[in-house]
């Protein structure tokens, strides 16, 4: 506005500037105009005298005086006379002075009626004008005719007031000589425009000087010390007159000042008004948005901080100090159920109170928010790992004792994942709560674990078997998964009597994958039961192929899980497949794995039954580890126990593990079930083995799992494996 304002008043100065000047210059042109009438009025009497005078041919002293006299009374002429060529002059009232050197008496005597420059009277030393024309006799200027009049007259000519007097006017010649002097206020001009007290700056100067040589009128600006004026001129048609008025500028200008005084006011109200609007405007604004704050800020429910609160200030909290911090992000056990079966009012009671014990259990420095639902977020510090474990425990006993009402305890639960903020990880919450989040989930899956610590192994881990989880389909159908043999020896003869069917994920990418890492895991997504069928039938395939070819034959035990053991049709199932390949069923030997629970053992012993009415050998695999109890084998017949390769393992008390495997072979013996020892891996095994009348032994000491062509030619090396019926 005040850019605006300022154009605005510099584009009105300028336009009332040129119609001042247009105004002052037309004043100038009617004074000028009024000059120039009198003057022709009076050359035209004189010329109307002159012309009577030839009419009458009076053209001398005695004839001529009685016209001038009776002509001086009916004008207003000081004095009236005849020049003759001479110089020699007549006048009304019979004075005789020479006037030969008069300019106005040469100029007329050429033919040319005329006014000459103010000049002094010759007679009385008046300051007059005198106007000539000449007589004719014969179109031969034979005399001048002449009158003069005081210079008063025009004088009282320009004195007719502008602007109540204040404005005042000259006649000057083209030279600035002072022709016709003001009435008043001459204190400017003396004698010459252009040499008096230089009131004209070189600037003014030239162009008032260029504007006579053009005969044009114009006006100026003149600042001079006391007062500022408009200086406005136009020529007068006779001689090099012009007319100059002189204008005081604040006179012109009273009325317009007022009306810009008027506009600056105007302007300077409305920017008020203007500033007091943007005051309400921004006093507006800032009110709301206090409460907008409040909005993002508080949480609705809880009347705690908010997620985005929470983010903003942990940001600062935690790039402020070297304290170690832990984010955790948890939520409530069974919340859906409660908001379902007590309603969202009392649901959000909970929530309610969750936040109150939270805030209340917060140490300075500290934080927490509800993210969102049931989920609650908390920032906090720590020295040691298990500063955060007594905190949550103590947490958890604070909130377990809400009770809704009376009749309905519930037991408020929460499960919490653990993120500790290291100082590498950047502050990105979404990856924090990601991974707080992760860790979270994977309690949901557990029994009486209510936390758990976030750390990467334990998500890659994840990701590896969410991959596994995803590509074991097409692993199936694209035969990825390859059967390796383990020979097992005899421990009488020291021969191969038999094999052990282990599975192996030949990945195209991750090369080879043992067991250990994906059978855990389709236990527990089901898929086992399609491999195991997959790897039974593989097995059924090769026990084909090496009857056909004649190769020596041994029987192959192919392990299933105990999962498995849920389909009643188990054992008809595998005997179909068996009979598909017309398999003596005896060459194929079921180990029953275990690696999860197993709880529907009436199941497991019907089918057991069943298998080996088919004809299948049975074995129970890690014998004396895990889920495999003694006591099973009281209700369970089976025809093999593999002993657990535990019982080996070199890190193991093994005197003490000799006297278990030594009892456990001996009860087998007594219920005639025959004994495979696994994991034999040293001479020290073997020797031991012997001596208490184990059967059979597997384990690297001998062999290790190998591709079956590798078996192929092992046991064609050993010139005609035995066949060995566990029959
Ligand atoms: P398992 O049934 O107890 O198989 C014996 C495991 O002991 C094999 O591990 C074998 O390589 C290993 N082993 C053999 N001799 C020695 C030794 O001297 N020392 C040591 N330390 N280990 C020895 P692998 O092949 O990694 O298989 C691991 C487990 O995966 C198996 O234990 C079995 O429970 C399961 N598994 C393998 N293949 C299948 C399958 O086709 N179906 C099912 N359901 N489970 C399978
Ligand atoms: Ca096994
Ligand atoms: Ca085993």
């Amino acid at each position: 506005m005040s850019v605006f304002s300022y154009f605005y008043f510099k584009n009105i100065r300028s336009s009332v500037y040129s119609s001042v000047s247009l105004y002052l210059i037309e004043m100038s042109n009617q004074s000028s105009g009024m000059i120039q009438s009198r003057i022709e009025k009076d050359l035209g009497i004189l010329k109307s005298i002159s012309a009577l005078i030839t009419a009458e041919n009076r053209i001398n002293t005695n004839k001529v005086r009685p016209i001038l006299q009776s002509e001086l009374k009916r004008n207003s002429f000081k004095r009236m006379g005849v020049i003759f060529p001479d110089g020699s002059s007549i006048t009304k009232d019979g004075k005789f002075v020479n006037l030969k050197d008069r300019k106005f008496f040469q100029k007329a005597l050429q033919g040319n009626a005329n006014i000459s420059d103010t000049i002094t009277d010759k007679i009385d030393g008046k300051k007059i004008n005198v106007y000539a024309v000449p007589i004719y006799k014969n179109t031969k200027v034979v005399a001048v005719l002449f009158a003069t009049v005081n210079n008063d007259v025009f004088n009282k000519l320009l004195s007719i007031s502008t602007f109540d007097g204040a404005g005042f006017s000259y006649v000057v010649k083209a030279n600035g000589d002072v022709v016709i002097p003001p009435k008043h206020g001459g204190q400017f001009l003396h004698k010459n425009l252009f040499t008096d007290k230089h009131f004209l700056t070189e600037k003014i100067s030239s162009q008032i000087k260029t504007d006579f040589n053009n005969r044009k009128g114009n006006m100026v600006y003149l600042d001079l010390d006391d007062q500022e004026y408009y200086l406005s001129y136009s020529p007068i048609s006779y001689n090099d007159w012009y007319l100059l008025s002189v204008t005081p500028k604040s006179l012109v200008t009273k009325n317009f000042d007022k009306i810009l005084k008027m506009a600056v006011y105007t302007t300077i109200l409305i920017l008020l008004l203007f500033l007091v609007l943007f005051a309400y405007i921004s006093w507006i604004q800032n009110r709301y948005s206090k409460t907008l704050e409040e909005i993002v800020f508080v949480d609705e429910v809880t009347g705690g901080d908010t997620w985005i609160y929470f983010k903003k200030k942990a940001t600062e909290l935690i790039s402020d100090t070297d304290q170690n911090y832990a984010f955790i992000i948890f939520d409530i056990d069974k919340f859906k159920i409660i908001n379902d079966i007590f309603g969202w009012e009392q649901g959000d009671n909970v929530l309610k109170f969750l936040a109150r014990k939270l805030k209340k259990s917060l140490k300075e420095g500290e934080l927490a928010a509800r993210v969102t639902n049931d989920n609650f977020a908390v920032l906090l510090k720590y020295e040691k790992e298990q500063d955060i474990v007594k905190r949550l425990a103590k947490f958890r006993k604070k909130i377990s004792t809400y009770s809704m009402n009376p009749q309905t305890p519930i037991k408020l639960n929460v499960s919490c994942g653990v993120y500790r903020i290291s100082e590498e990880s950047a502050l990105d919450f979404d990856v924090m709560h990601n991974k707080a989040n992760f860790a979270k989930n994977l309690i949901k899956e557990m029994q009486n674990v209510s936390y758990i610590f976030y750390d990467d192994e334990m998500r890659n881990k994840i990701v590896w078997q969410n991959e596994i989880e995803r590509e074991m389909n097409k692993a199936l159908s694209k035969n990825q998964f390859n059967v390796y043999l383990q020979p097992k020896y005899s421990l009488h003869n020291s021969k191969i009597v038999g094999a052990e069917a282990l599975v192996r994920w030949v990945h195209p990418d991750k090369g080879l994958i043992p067991p250990n890492d994906f059978i855990p895991l389709f236990e527990k997504n089901g898929f086992i039961s399609k491999l195991d069928l997959y790897i039974f039938e593989t097995v059924c395939k090769k026990l084909r192929e090496w009857i056909d070819n004649g190769n020596p034959l041994v029987t192959v035990s192919v392990n299933i899980s105990r999962v498995n053991f849920h389909n009643e049709n188990l054992a008809d199932i595998l005997y179909k497949i068996a009979s598909k390949y017309q398999i003596p069923v005896g060459f194929i030997e079921i180990e029953i794995t275990e690696t999860a629970v197993f709880e529907n053992i009436e199941n497991l012993l019907d089918i057991i039954k069943d298998l080996r009415m088919y004809g299948f050998p049975v074995s129970i695999d890690d014998f004396g580890s895990g889920y495999s109890s003694l006591n099973l084998l009281k209700d369970m017949e089976v025809d093999v126990l593999k002993l657990d390769r535990e019982f080996f393992n070199l890190n193991t008390d093994f005197e003490r593990s000799q006297k278990v495997v030594l009892s456990v072979i001996s009860m087998a013996k007594d219920l005639h079930i025959k004994t495979v020892s696994e994991g034999v891996e040293t001479i020290e095994h073997v020797d031991f083995l012997k001596q208490i009348g184990c059967d059979i032994a597997q384990g690297y000491y001998f062999a290790k799992p190998m591709p079956l062509a590798d078996f192929e030619k092992l046991i064609s090396l050993e010139s005609g494996g035995i066949y060995t019926s566990v029959n």
